[in-house]
Formats: C-alpha cells, sequence, structure tokens
C-alpha cells in the first residue's frame, strides 16, 4: 500500500476566525483574567447543558479536585474510579488524602462496571468517580441507585462527554456534580479549561469561593469599577479559575459545538461502515439509549501485537494514541497502595489491545479510508 505524503494528526482543534477576533478583542480591552466573557461564557454552558450552575475553571481535574473538597472527603476515606483513565480522576483524591479505589471496567463499552464497583464498597468509601469513556455515557441510572443505597457520592468525569446524552438526558444535567475539560484535545477547546456543573446551591457557592483563595463571592471583581479592596479568607482555598482569554475560545466554541459533533458521529460512522468488513479487530460497542459524541474512536486489536499494529500506522503516517495506560499499573499507585497485575482483569485484557485512531472535525472522508486500509493491510 502506498504512504500518504503528509502526516495525518491524532488531533487537530478546529479555530475558526470569530475564536480569534474575540480572543484579539480581549487582550486589546485590558481585562485579561476572568470577567464578563468568563461569566457570559457560564450562563450558555449552563444553558447548554440544562443546569442551575456552571462555574469555570482553568482544568476539568480542578473541577474534580474541587469537587472532592466540597464533599469533605479526606484521610481515611475511599473513592472508587476506574483505572483505564486519565490520570487526574485519581490523582485528585490523593491531593485530598483520600485513597482510590480503582474498580474494573465494562468489556465492550470500557466504561466502569457498576457490578465490579459495588464489590469495591467497604465502610470507608465516600465518593464514585465515573468517567464517561471516550464519549459514551456511562449506565448512569444503575450508579445511582448504587450512591443512594449505599449513601455516598457520584461525581462524574465528563472530560470526553460534552453534549453527551444518557437516556435524551444531557451529562452534566442530572444533579450529581460532573466536571467537562476544554483541553486541546477534547471535543471543544479553550486551550486549558474546565467547567463543574452541579443543581446544588450549597456546592456551587463552595465552588466559586475556593476557586479563588477561598475569599469572598465575587472576588474576581475587586479591581473592577464594581469593586472593593475588602475581602474575607472563609477557606483555604486554590487558585483554578477561567480567563477571559479562555472564555472568548469557550464562547464560539460552545456556538459550534453541535456542528462538531455531528461531524464527529459522521466520522465514526464511516469508520464502523468500512471496518465491517474486516477481521481481526473490535469495535467501541455503543449501549442503547446513548449519545456517543465519540471523542475517542478506540478499536481493539486482536489479531496482531497492538505495539506492533502502532508502529505499522505510524509507519503510514498516521498518529495514534492510547486511552489510557491503567492507572493502577502506574508506578506511583504501584508503590503508594500496591496495586499490581492482575487486579482488574478485564481493565488490563482492553488495555493490551486499545488503540485510539484519529477522528475530529476536518478530518476527510479519505483519511477515514486511507486509515482502514492500512489496518486492513497489516491484518492480512
Ligand atoms: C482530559 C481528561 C481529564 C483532564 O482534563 P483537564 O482539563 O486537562 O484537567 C480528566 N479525565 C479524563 C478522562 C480526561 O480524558
Amino acid at each position: 500500500m502506498k504512504t500518504r505524503k503528509d502526516f495525518l494528526p491524532f488531533f487537530r482543534p478546529s479555530i475558526g476566525r470569530e475564536e480569534i477576533n474575540e480572543v484579539v478583542d480581549s487582550l486589546k480591552s485590558g481585562w485579561l483574567t476572568m470577567g464578563p466573557k468568563t461569566i457570559k461564557f457560564e450562563n450558555n454552558f449552563a444553558k447548554y447543558i440544562g443546569v442551575k450552575y456552571a462555574l469555570s475553571l482553568n482544568s476539568c481535574t480542578a473541577g474534580l479536585h474541587l469537587a472532592i473538597m466540597a464533599l469533605g472527603i479526606g484521610k481515611g476515606d475511599e473513592v472508587i474510579t476506574p483505572s483505564l483513565t486519565f490520570a487526574s480522576t485519581a490523582n485528585v483524591v490523593v491531593h485530598m488524602g483520600a485513597k482510590p479505589v480503582f474498580a474494573d471496567i465494562e468489556r465492550d463499552t470500557f466504561n466502569i462496571d457498576p457490578k465490579s464497583v459495588v464489590k469495591k464498597i467497604t465502610k470507608k468509601t465516600k465518593a464514585i468517580i465515573v468517567v464517561h469513556y471516550g464519549g459514551q455515557p456511562v449506565d448512569l441510572s444503575a450508579f445511582r441507585t448504587i450512591a443512594r443505597n449505599f449513601k455516598i457520592a457520584l461525581i462524574e468525569d465528563a472530560a470526553h462527554a460534552v453534549g453527551s446524552k444518557y437516556k435524551g438526558k444531557m451529562i452534566g444535567s442530572q444533579g450529581n456534580l460532573a466536571s467537562f475539560s476544554f483541553y486541546a484535545t477534547k471535543n471543544m477547546t479553550t486551550g486549558e479549561g474546565g467547567m463543574l456543573t452541579t443543581n446544588n446551591s450549597r456546592i456551587a457557592n463552595f465552588v466559586v469561593k475556593n476557586r479563588l483563595h477561598g475569599i469572598s463571592k465575587d472576588a474576581w471583581k475587586r479591581y473592577s469599577k464594581s469593586g472593593s479592596w475588602r475581602y474575607d479568607v472563609e477557606y483555604a482555598g486554590v487558585k483554578c479559575n477561567m480567563t477571559d482569554i479562555q472564555a472568548s475560545l469557550g464562547i464560539h466554541q460552545l456556538k459550534k459545538l453541535n456542528g462538531f459533533i455531528k461531524e464527529r458521529i459522521r466520522l465514526a460512522d464511516l469508520y464502523t461502515k468500512q471496518f465491517k468488513a474486516v477481521k481481526g479487530i473490535k469495535l467501541h460497542h455503543i449501549k442503547k439509549g446513548m449519545k456517543h459524541t465519540r471523542h475517542l474512536y478506540p478499536i481493539l486489536v486482536e489479531k496482531m501485537r497492538r505495539s506492533k499494529m502502532i508502529d505499522i500506522l505510524t509507519q503510514k503516517k498516521i498518529g495514534t494514541s492510547v486511552h489510557f495506560i491503567p492507572l493502577h499499573l502506574q508506578s506511583y499507585y504501584k508503590k503508594a497502595f500496591g496495586y499490581k497485575k492482575g487486579d482488574l482483569p478485564i481493565t488490563e485484557s482492553v488495555f493490551s489491545k486499545l488503540i485510539s485512531l484519529p477522528i475530529y472535525p476536518g478530518m476527510k472522508d479519505n483519511d477515514v479510508k486511507y486509515v482502514v486500509d492500512v489496518i486492513k493491510t497489516a491484518l492480512n
């Protein structure tokens, strides 16, 4: 098979003239940090999701961290998370002095398995952090039942799931704490950024203060016309607010989001259709009732070593990634908590075969065909 001339990147953000002009407008305005555009972005995001409070932050990680803080989770407590996730899902638990306990995943959706979670619950369990892997929601009603029965909190790491729907309802709209990511590679971006959503006014109030050093509400206004020099430190807060420069991107990315998602789904369907004729790989299974926004297009390579397939794809100028190297196999988690190979058989089996293929608006139908052809040829 002929190799293409240019490299097909794993991802490319879609930034248009609107975003660029809005950022320039902020730079010229003299107001660079959190301000009117950040508030506008929050309001628009809350409306899009259908939730009372949307609180902007500098990352999804910060949202997860503040969620754990707001729930008062700390030393002696346990929080259940998947292992097939990014570092931040469990790191934030460690930051608050609690212990992350890893549950196994479902073999076909790669989402955290409610049955495995139940087995990991102890008297010390205070919360579950679910991850909507790749943009497909977890079985939220199963997790809500578990949370209710065991009186523990449910937090959603919604880094992949902006615009995803569970049984017709938007992720982030249904009363749990959900944290979204606007990191450069995500379905919409502010370069770096995140948003925590909740319907709980107590938690919203806690987050508003604690994202800005734990000082009184609207502290960001203190250098504006309507601001005051007085402030009171109510908590030992952290510093993780968003800026108007980031919100400039966010306001326009959000307007375009449904279009981005539509294009991702179209490209994913194209992959799926063309992979039908290819033996030796398994595709990401979509459950009924889920709107999967296709942040990732993962495949499992069944008939060849995964690393060999990645080498071939790289040689053929195709960017790939692996989401994720399980946390229980990472040095820190092995050392600090004694986790080891063999602890999570399904996570390990999925990981050993897993590759994420390129998928983003701007990718051409021919690019998809090229990727499929390279994989098909490699397997034959
Ligand atoms: C990207 C990602 C995060 C972290 O998002 P940031 O905005 O970079 O903090 C957390 N969890 C998952 C599953 C992710 O993919």
